[in-house]
C-alpha cells in the first residue's frame, strides 16, 4: 500500500511508543484521532453555479487541554493528511509545553480559484457546519496553508451571530483590528529563527558565513528570509509553488517580496508567466530553478517551508545542506529521515521547528479571554522562552537517548500527552 501522510506519522508514532514501553491501551488512544468530523459544503458561486468542497475537522487528542490548529484550504487536503496534520498538533503543542491539545481543518478546494466574496461565504460555512465542536474552550481553530487573518476574522464574526456572544478566544491569527495578537502573523518563522540562533550559537557557526536555501515565500518562508537576512545570512535561493530563483551572491528577500506582492510570485521580477528576461537575470547573476533542484542545491541550512513530503526517499541522498529546518509540516517522509541521518543532516523537525505559531496562537488566547493587550516586546521575550525551552528539553532527550531531533521531540511530546492522560485517569 502507497504511504500516506498519516501512515507516515503512524512510523514515528509507533517508533515513540515502543521506546516508551507504552500500555496497548495507551498506544490504542494515541494512535487514532478522538473524533472526524467530515461534511461537504455546498458553495453557490458568484455565478450561481455550485461547488461541492469536502470540509474536515479531526480532533485528535484533547488529554492536555482544548483542541488547537489550524484551518488549510488546499486541493490536497484530504482526510489522511488532515488526520497526520492533526496528530502532529497535539505532539508539537506538548513539544512547547502550552496547555493544548491537537487538531486540524481542511478544506479541499484551491482558494486562489475563488473570487474575495466565495471565500468568505465558504470559511462562514465552515463554521456553521463544523460549530457545535468547535469553541473557546473546545478547539480553537487557526491559520494554515492559504488561510488568512481575514479568513479568521470572518470566522470569529460567523460563531459570535450564531451564538450571539462575545468570543475573541474562539479563533486565533485574527487581524490586529478584530482581536489579534501583536507577533502573531511572524511567529511561525520568529520561533524558527530562535532556534536557529541558538543551534549557531552552540555550534560556533556564525551568521555572515551561512548560506541559507528557502522552499516556499508564504508567511512562514517569507518573514523567515527576512530575518535571516537581517542577522547577515546569504539567502542563495528562495522558490514558491511557481518556482524559484538562484543567485550565488544572494538574495534581497524584501525586493523579492515587493515583486511577489505584485505579479504574484518569487521569480516575477524576472519572468511573466514562463518567459523570462534572460538578459536581466544575467546582469543580476540570477537563475531560475524548479522546486524540486532548489532542494538539491549546496547551503548550509534548507529551510522546506511550504507542503509536505518534499524530501522523500527520491532525493534525500542528494541534498547538500548541513542542516535542515523545518517549517513546513510533515515536509520529510520516515525513508528520508534515515538516509539524512546516516549522512549527518542535522534536521529540527517540525513540532518544534515551526511551533512558534501555535505558541503565539496560545498568548492571542490568553489576551482573548483575558482581556489584555501585550506589547511586541513582552510577545516577543514569551516565544524565545518557550522555544528556547522547549529546545533544551528535546537536546536533553536527544543526548539522553542517542536519538535524532524528531525522534527526542516525539519522546518527549508523547511522553507528556500520556502523562496528562494516567493524570485523568483515561488510562491504568
Ligand atoms: N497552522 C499552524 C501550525 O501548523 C498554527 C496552528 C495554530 O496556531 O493553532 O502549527
Amino acid at each position: 500500500m502507497p504511504s500516506t501522510p498519516f501512515s507516515r506519522f503512524i512510523v514515528l508514532l509507533e517508533r515513540t511508543m515502543e521506546q516508551l514501553e507504552l500500555s496497548a491501551q495507551e498506544r490504542a488512544l494515541l494512535r487514532e484521532p478522538q473524533f472526524v468530523h467530515r461534511q461537504s459544503i455546498d458553495l453557490v458561486r458568484d455565478d450561481g453555479s455550485h461547488l461541492v468542497v469536502p470540509a474536515y475537522r479531526v480532533q485528535h487528542s484533547d488529554a492536555r487541554g482544548p483542541y488547537k490548529g489550524g484551518i488549510r484550504f488546499h486541493p490536497a487536503a484530504d482526510l489522511e493528511e488532515v488526520k497526520a496534520l492533526a496528530a502532529l498538533m497535539s505532539i508539537k503543542t506538548a513539544v512547547v509545553g502550552i496547555p493544548f491539545g491537537g487538531a486540524k481543518g481542511g478544506v479541499q478546494c484551491n482558494p486562489k480559484e475563488l473570487s474575495s466574496a466565495e471565500l468568505q461565504r465558504l470559511s462562514r460555512a465552515y463554521v456553521r457546519t463544523f460549530a457545535e465542536h468547535l469553541g473557546p474552550e473546545r478547539d480553537i481553530p487557526a491559520p494554515d496553508v492559504n488561510s488568512t487573518p481575514a479568513i479568521m476574522a470572518w470566522m470569529r464574526d460567523e460563531y459570535e451571530k450564531m451564538t450571539n456572544s462575545f468570543a475573541p478566544a474562539f479563533i486565533t491569527g485574527k487581524p490586529m483590528s478584530y482581536g489579534g495578537s501583536l507577533g502573531r502573523d511572524t511567529a511561525t518563522a520568529r520561533g524558527g529563527f530562535f532556534l536557529l540562533q541558538e543551534l549557531m550559537q552552540s555550534e560556533g557557526m556564525q551568521a555572515r558565513h551561512l548560506r541559507v536555501i528557502l522552499q516556499g515565500f508564504g508567511n512562514a518562508g517569507a518573514n523567515m528570509a527576512h530575518f535571516l537576512h537581517h542577522a547577515g545570512c546569504t539567502i542563495v535561493a528562495i522558490s514558491d509553488s511557481q518556482g524559484g530563483i538562484v543567485a550565488e551572491e544572494g538574495l534581497d528577500p524584501v525586493r523579492i517580496r515587493q515583486y511577489k506582492n505584485q505579479t504574484g510570485s518569487v521569480k516575477g521580477e524576472y519572468c511573466e508567466g514562463s518567459v523570462c528576461d534572460i538578459e536581466r537575470m544575467k546582469l543580476d547573476h540570477v537563475r531560475h530553478v524548479t522546486n524540486e533542484e532548489l532542494l538539491e542545491l549546496p547551503c548550509d541550512i534548507l529551510i522546506p517551508a511550504a507542503l509536505d513530503t518534499v524530501i522523500s526517499e527520491r532525493n534525500a541522498a542528494k541534498i547538500q545542506a548541513r542542516y535542515i529546518v523545518e517549517l513546513a509540516n510533515g515536509p520529510t517522509t520516515p525513508e528520508a529521515d534515515a538516509i539524512l541521518q546516516d549522512r549527518g543532516i542535522t534536521v529540527l523537525p517540525d513540532v518544534l521547528a515551526n511551533a512558534g505559531g501555535v505558541t503565539v496562537s496560545y498568548f492571542e488566547w490568553v489576551q482573548g479571554r483575558s482581556g489584555e493587550r501585550w506589547t511586541a516586546e513582552r510577545v516577543d521575550a514569551e516565544l524565545k522562552r518557550t522555544m528556547l525551552d522547549a529546545f533544551s528539553a528535546v537536546r536533553a532527550e536527544v543526548r539522553q537517548n542517542g536519538v535524532t531531533y524528531r525522534e527526542a521531540a516525539f519522546i518527549l511530546g508523547v511522553r507528556r500527552i500520556v502523562e496528562s492522560m494516567r493524570a485523568r485517569g483515561w488510562v491504568g
